[in-house]
């Protein structure tokens, strides 16, 4: 691993201090430790904001703030997560292990980079860590691989559960940097890698994650359903984030959001405007999911992806729209 120098931040404002003297902040350190070790991330300077005072969870007028150093554990067990928003407490605890959840955070886990095995082999051709190179995946191992918002540049998924929930629930990312304060709704966060795979997300230099917001609770139905090779410790290959309401027999609304499937978390407003104001049938969802995958591209290895989303979407419709109705 090369060198590298740590100091910790005791706030956010010597956080911001350390930034912008170019240091990269780590929270958990379960992913950027990693990249370290694979040379794939190599920083001179780093600074822990674990002290940096981002670690609460407050009640905020109508809505909840996350702070950005919140683990993933506290943010699950949090009671009014667990009663208002079940939908984050659910896709956390679909994600990672109890160990991984115990040092993971809100801020670290947005910023989680791809889990495309040829981007953490420095052996092989990849357009996100070395612009340029090409991208093995394309004609490669691409069984993870997205099949929505792809580009000739890049076909990798954002990989985490965490932000499926968000974006359903459309979160806010609150930020602070050398442009000042900024709130970043999460359905433009993450960006999709066009002809510039490096960036995974909006973040200037020198900006930090403060918190994130969450809107008043929609007493909405809220699944997550997961799929994946096993049920525990595996990243998703499809996932499927869901708020639903009914009234009268017909989905009165509906907030859905897609992991794994996508380059980026997966939100279509098409596919909602579809499902709303309808009486729910297997003939509805299957509707949906040719809204939702009718752009959709498989490179090989992945092509069972679109299939199973449309399973997967039809399932989590299924469930929702029976216990909406009991
Ligand atoms: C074996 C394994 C299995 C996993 N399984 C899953 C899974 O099933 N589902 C899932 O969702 N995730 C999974 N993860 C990913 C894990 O959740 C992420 O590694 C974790 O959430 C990252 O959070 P962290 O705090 O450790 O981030 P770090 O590793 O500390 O940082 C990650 C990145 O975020 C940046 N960063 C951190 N905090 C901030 C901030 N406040 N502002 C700006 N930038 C910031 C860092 O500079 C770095 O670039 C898994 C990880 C492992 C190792
Ligand atoms: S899919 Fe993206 S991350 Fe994977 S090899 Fe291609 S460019 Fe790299």
């Amino acid at each position: 691993m090369k060198t590298f120098t740590l100091d910790h931040a005791t706030s956010t404002k010597s956080a911001l201090d350390a930034l912008e003297t170019g240091a990269r902040p780590i929270a958990g350190g379960t992913n950027l430790v990693d990249l370290m070790k694979l040379q794939i991330a190599t920083p001179d300077k780093l600074v822990s904001i674990r002290r940096a005072g981002l670690d609460r969870i407050a009640a905020d007028g109508t809505g909840l703030s996350i702070g950005a150093m919140v683990t993933n554990a506290d943010c699950a067990a949090d009671e009014r997560v667990r009663q208002k928003w079940p939908l984050l407490a659910k896709a956390i605890l679909a994600g990672a292990s109890p160990q991984l959840r115990n040092r993971a955070t809100t801020g670290g886990n947005l910023c989680q980079r791809t889990r495309c095995g040829y981007f953490y082999d420095t052996t092989q051709d990849c357009n996100k860590r070395d612009p340029g190179s090409g991208c093995a995946a394309r004609k490669g191992f691409n069984r993870i691989h997205a099949v929505l918002g792809t580009s000739d540049a890049c076909i990798a998924t954002y990989p985490g559960d965490m932000a499926v929930a968000l974006l359903a629930l459309d979160a806010v990312v609150l930020t602070q940097g050398p442009l000042g304060l900024r709130q970043i709704p999460l359905c433009v966060f993450h960006r999709m890698p066009g002809d510039d795979a490096l960036r995974d997300n909006v973040l200037g230099p020198g900006e930090l994650i403060t918190s994130v917001r969450l809107p008043a609770p929609t007493g909405g139905v809220q699944l997550y359903r997961k799929v994946r090779d096993r049920a525990s410790y595996a990243f998703a290959l499809v996932s499927v984030a869901l708020d639903l309401a009914m009234e009268q027999g017909r989905i009165a609304r509906c907030a859905l959001a897609f992991g794994s499937l996508g380059t980026v978390p997966w939100r279509d407003r098409a596919v909602e405007e579809v499902l709303t104001g309808e009486k729910p049938s297997p003939q509805l969802f299957a509707k949906a999911a040719e809204v939702l995958l009718k752009d959709a591209r498989g490179f090989g290895g992945n092509d069972f992806k679109i299939p199973l989303a449309a399973r997967a979407l039809a399932a989590t419709l299924g469930e929702a729209t029976h216990s909406a109705k009991a």
